[in-house]
């Protein structure tokens, strides 16, 4: 059935959508035949790595990518800003992921708005293509919600910098060929005026990647620890102490509040809602389906709400003057925390719905749909801390939407 908005667009982009329908219809890989990772956060093996780098590497070449980047960098600077209609058909087909979503979704942005010419040559067009994958290190062991309050350092040796310090949570260090680094320049300055940012290549002497266990059992993410790793003077991006400001704007990209991505997959879950109804067609309780339930029911019909309310609230913030000019990232800042707590409360109905078999493991050839819905669902709190906490979301709405008085 389309939806509201595609009934409502105009005819070069209806044609355009039917052209990526067509084209992953015919181009979507079959199941490899060994696990896959939920999402770019729980990539694992090397052979899953390489598959998804593989997919992206063909959406890539097909044109479907950097649509809205320069087209100088590898995009296609695509005057009709369609990219978010590869991303809502690509989810919608149920493809796998793009796993280069750092840098498709938050470096590559910045380094859109903040690199040198020779910056943006160098690394954009081999992020859209996946020839490089990007790391973010930015949290630390003391310094996560309290970003400002990191310790890595960057000095100065010779024509170029040397890293000392310790990253945590790192998706995809493992994998990686750079990393946005957010490190100390100025132990004397405010915490906020110390911080530059580099663009670090993860390959120099000095970094030791070490994998961190999920508690689905699965690997993703990493620690990783500088011992005064060399980098390059062009290693910086913008200018000395203007760290904190840019990784402002790489945290907007990444919770959601900004567009201009190379492409990715799209913040609708309204697949997630359909496919746990389809969950409760199946599901049996009490000899009726789980979807003859009226609580299941009522709940559905409040998710499907919440996931419309989501998806109106996005194309609301896509339309000059609806936009609350005021309050410019009002609507958008939004989309995080209510993305990731509805994503939380659908894998849990899941599970619900699933019963005692909920806690059948991956593995055992008795698990409905191979106990992805309660992978889904461990999985899915890492999404409500991940690029922020939702309390820390929701201390920023209220500061810099509601205008509430600021935490000390
Ligand atoms: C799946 C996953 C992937 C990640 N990937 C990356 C990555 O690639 N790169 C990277 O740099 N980081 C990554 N992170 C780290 C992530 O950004 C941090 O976990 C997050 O910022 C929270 O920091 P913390 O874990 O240090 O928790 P803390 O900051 O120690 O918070 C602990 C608790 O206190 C609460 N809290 C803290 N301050 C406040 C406050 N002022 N008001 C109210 N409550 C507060 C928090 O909400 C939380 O519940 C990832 C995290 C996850 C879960």
């Amino acid at each position: 059935m389309a939806r509201p908005e595609e009934a409502t667009e105009s005819r070069e982009n209806a044609e355009f959508r039917r052209q990526v329908r067509a084209w992953i219809q015919a181009n979507q890989p079959a199941h490899p035949g060994f696990k896959l990772p939920q999402t770019f956060l729980e990539v694992e093996s090397e052979r899953q790595f390489d598959f998804l780098r593989e997919w992206q590497r063909k959406v890539y070449d097909a044109g479907y990518l950097g649509l809205d980047w320069p087209a100088e960098y590898g995009g296609h600077s695509d005057p009709h800003k369609r990219q978010r209609i590869v991303s809502q058909e690509l989810n919608r087909a149920g493809a796998p992921f793009l796993v280069n979503v750092i840098g498709l979704q938050w470096a590559g942005p910045t380094i859109l708005a903040y690199g040198s010419e020779e910056q943006k040559r160098k690394y954009l067009k081999n992020i859209l293509s996946c020839e490089d994958v990007w790391c973010q290190g930015f949290s630390e062991p003391g310094a996560g919600s309290d970003l400002a309050g990191l310790q890595a350092s960057a000095t100065r040796e010779g024509e170029g910098w040397v890293v000392t310090g310790h990253k945590v949570w790192t998706t995809l260090a493992h994998f990686a060929k750079w990393m946005i680094l957010l490190a100390r320049t100025d132990p004397t300055a405010h915490k906020y005026a110390g911080i530059s940012y580099f663009l670090f290549p993860m390959d120099a002497p000095g970094v030791t990647v070490q994998p961190l266990v999920k508690m689905t059992g699965e690997g993703g993410f990493n620690q990783v620890i500088f011992d005064r790793a060399p980098m390059p003077a062009d290693a910086l991006l913008g200018q000395l102490g203007q760290g904190w400001q840019i990784a402002m704007t790489t945290l907007t990209f990444e919770r959601g509040a900004a567009e201009g991505t190379g492409g990715g997959s799209a913040t609708s879950t309204a697949e997630s809602v359909r496919a746990v109804a389809a969950l409760a067609k199946r599901m049996r309780r009490d000899g009726s389906p789980a979807a003859a339930d009226p609580v299941i029911r009522d709940r559905l019909a409040q998710l499907w709400i919440e996931e419309e309310a989501l998806r109106l609230t996005a194309q609301r913030a896509r339309v000059a003057g609806l936009n609350m000019d005021d309050r410019p990232l009002a609507t958008r800042l939004m989309n995080k925390l209510v993305f990731s707590e509805l994503g939380q409360r659908l894998t849990e109905l899941a599970c619900e719905v699933l019963g005692p078999d909920a806690v059948l493991w991956l593995g055992d050839p008795s698990a409905p749909d191979k106990a992805e819905w309660p992978r889904a669902y461990l999985n899915s709190f890492g999404v409500t801390i991940g690029g922020g906490t939702s309390e820390v979301q929701r201390n920023i709405i209220g500061e810099r939407v509601l205008g509430l008085p600021k935490t000390k």
